[in-house]
């Protein structure tokens, strides 16, 4: 499974039914968080999220309302007794806040947490692991901020068991057969990968392009994505207050979606001045017909 979980999907000032942006991805059982927003904690125990899988954790810019959850969440997993690894990708001076958090706690974290700093206008593979792929890239906001792209290639092919064990292929080698090795039998003679495997998977991916104004300088980033998440503070009559604080409505988010040639579009970080969400789809599927609102506790198959 390849999905993305919304936990938050507000701007700045939370509601009482809308929190700041959260997500989570789940590939191969494994979770990876994208943003922590305050209540982020809260959030994933709300909606059984298991916090002890989680070991990556991206946070796009350093304005409070991707953050501002991310001490408490990584006081509690010390004091729930991690001690596995955990890596957090985000700007540098995202190390020096929690350390200083930490140090003025006399908190130390019982796991060891690993800080990868990203670069400002910089572009480049964040993590290459098993299946998945992590990439990031600048957006344009107010400061530094970076999306996240997460592809899932799966690189192993698909054994045909039936197929396999009319060669009299043994089950012990299925993973070398997995892996692209032929066969040679006791005879000599060879059965050809091809005969017994399907080829892996294509790979999927999802494209977090965080906080934004309208930049068509993204498109090469999201182009053909499967699914796309962009944010949509504003409904479209708001555009010249979206550009001065350097965000997007849901036309803009649309047209770049449209543009990229995305297949599906997700939308986000809606200003809490809006109560009914249904306006943002309105505006969007019109020029975007792929086009889903980013709801809290749903989860979007990649
Ligand atoms: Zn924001
Ligand atoms: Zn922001």
């Amino acid at each position: 499974m390849f999905a993305v979980t919304i936990l938050g999907n507000n701007s700045a000032i939370p509601t009482p039914d809308r929190h700041p942006t959260s997500q989570v991805i789940t590939y191969n059982e494994q979770l990876m968080l994208v943003d922590c927003g305050e209540g982020t904690q809260m959030q994933l125990a709300f909606y059984k999220v298991k916090r002890s899988k989680i070991r990556h954790i991206f946070i796009s810019h350093l304005h409070g309302d991707h953050y501002f959850g991310l001490i408490g969440l990584l006081n509690s997993l010390s004091l729930l007794g991690r001690t596995d690894p955990l890596s957090i990708y985000g700007p540098p001076e995202l190390e020096e806040i929690i350390q200083m958090q930490l140090r003025t706690a006399a908190t130390v974290l019982r796991f060891d947490m690993q800080f990868h700093a990203l670069l400002p206008d910089k572009t480049g593979l964040l993590l290459s692991e098993r299946d998945m792929e992590v990439h990031y890239f600048s957006t344009r906001h107010r400061i530094p901020c970076y999306g996240f792209s997460f592809s899932m290639q799966r690189k192993k092919r698909k054994v045909i068991p039936e197929q396999a064990r009319a060669y009299e292929i043994p089950a012990a080698y299925f993973s070398r057969l997995q892996d692209g090795a032929d066969y040679e039998r006791k005879d000599g003679t060879i059965v050809r990968n091809d005969w017994v495997t399907l080829p892996p998977a294509t790979a999927r991916r999802y494209v977090y392009c965080a906080d934004t104004i309208y930049d068509e300088d993204l498109i090469p980033h999201i182009q053909g994505a499967d699914l796309v998440y962009h944010e949509t503070t504003y409904l479209h009559n708001l555009q010249q207050r979206a550009a001065d604080r350097f965000h997007s409505t849901s036309v803009q988010a649309a047209t770049l979606a449209d543009k990229a040639g995305a297949r599906r579009l997700l939308i986000g970080h809606f200003s809490s001045k809006y109560a009914d969400l249904q306006p943002f789809l309105d505006e969007t599927l019109p020029i975007f017909p792929h086009t889903e609102l980013a709801l809290e506790g749903t989860t979007y198959l990649v």
